[in-house]
């Protein structure tokens, strides 16, 4: 089982021709409510891949929160630990051109009360399932308490550092066995340059350095960069595809790569997959909306 301890945001997204001035309200085409959050993203691409899912997440008092625990129940996510919260739910107000542009708000809400006594409520569980997800849309001091436990429990731990944040202990980051952020994100926390897929290297390597087992960069359409604890380099190509809409292609990587590495799947082949996984999500639009199912990814994979 896999435990995402993390974030869940209900996407509010309005399709503009162009963002209204001051004081101006204008109409827009369209309109689309989604269910979004990295955590929660992780969690649903996992859950659909086949993986037993436990969610850690705290939602509002608002009307959001139904919607959002009943996302999680049709994906198959046990909900137990979706915890109801004064106040309101994380949301996001998106606003989409009609180039594709988009502009966000994020408004954390219920996600920024999920505490480390939370991650203590939920730890016997926790410690039953045999790999731990973070993201950093939760407080850093509930991050520290849930890589805490995991060691503590011998469950190991993948840390996606996204958003990056200021203030990631690199003590604390030695403890996670895989550290998965994306080109951006590395150049944030290790403030090295990663525009060439050589300094990207030396940026991933400097972090293996500080004690991070497996640094795994994800790159986009070149599809990602892993530096061992060995040292050892690897690069796995995606595989190429038409791209409509990239938005969640990160939180689709690491859904299916934490359902490879819970399925016994070698290192380089869960890369392998999660690429592939990741690629399929880009060629449709949304986020959840472009997460295959197990037969769903097979029948792509070989048609
Ligand atoms: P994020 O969504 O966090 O910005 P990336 O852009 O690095 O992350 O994308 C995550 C993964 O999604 C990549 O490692 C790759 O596997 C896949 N991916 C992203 N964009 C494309 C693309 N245009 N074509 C194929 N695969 C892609």
């Amino acid at each position: 089982d896999i435990a995402v301890i993390g974030s869940n945001m209900v996407d509010l997204i309005s399709y503009i021709t162009r963002m209204p001035e001051e004081g101006e309200t204008i109409e827009a085409p369209d309109f689309a409510l989604g269910c979004g959050g990295k955590g929660a993203n992780q969690a649903v691409a996992a859950s659909r891949l086949g993986s037993e899912v436990l969610m850690v997440t705290r939602v509002g008092d608002d009307l959001f929160a139904a919607n959002t625990v009943r996302n999680f129940e049709l994906n198959g996510i046990d909900t137990t630990f979706v915890l109801p919260t004064p106040g309101t739910s994380g949301v996001a107000p998106i606003f989409v051109d009609e180039q594709s542009r988009n502009s966000i708000i994020i408004v954390k809400g219920a996600n920024g009360a999920l505490s480390p006594d939370d991650v203590e409520a939920a730890a016997a569980e926790i410690a039953r399932c045999s790999l731990i997800v973070l993201q950093l849309e939760i407080p850093l001091a509930t991050v520290n308490a849930a890589i805490e436990l995991g060691s503590r429990a011998g469950v190991p731990v993948l840390l996606n550092p996204a958003p990056a944040t200021e203030g990631l202990d690199y003590e604390r980051v030695a403890l996670c066995e895989y550290f998965v952020p994306n080109e951006t994100e590395l150049a944030i926390l290790t403030g090295l340059p990663t525009s060439t897929l050589e300094e990207v290297s030396i940026a991933a390597r400097s972090l293996v350095e500080r004690g991070c087992r497996n640094g795994i960069v994800t790159l986009g359409s070149k599809g990602v960069l892993l530096v061992d604890a060995e040292g050892e380099e690897l690069i796995a190509q995606t595989t190429a595809v038409e791209a409509v809409d990239t938005t969640g292609a990160g939180d689709a990587f690491i859904g299916c790569f934490a359902h490879e590495i819970t399925h016994a799947t070698p290192l380089r082949d869960a890369l392998v997959r999660a690429n592939a996984y990741a690629a399929h999500s880009v060629t449709g639009r949304g986020t959840q909306s472009s997460y295959a199912t197990a037969d769903e990814f097979s029948a792509w994979v070989e048609g």
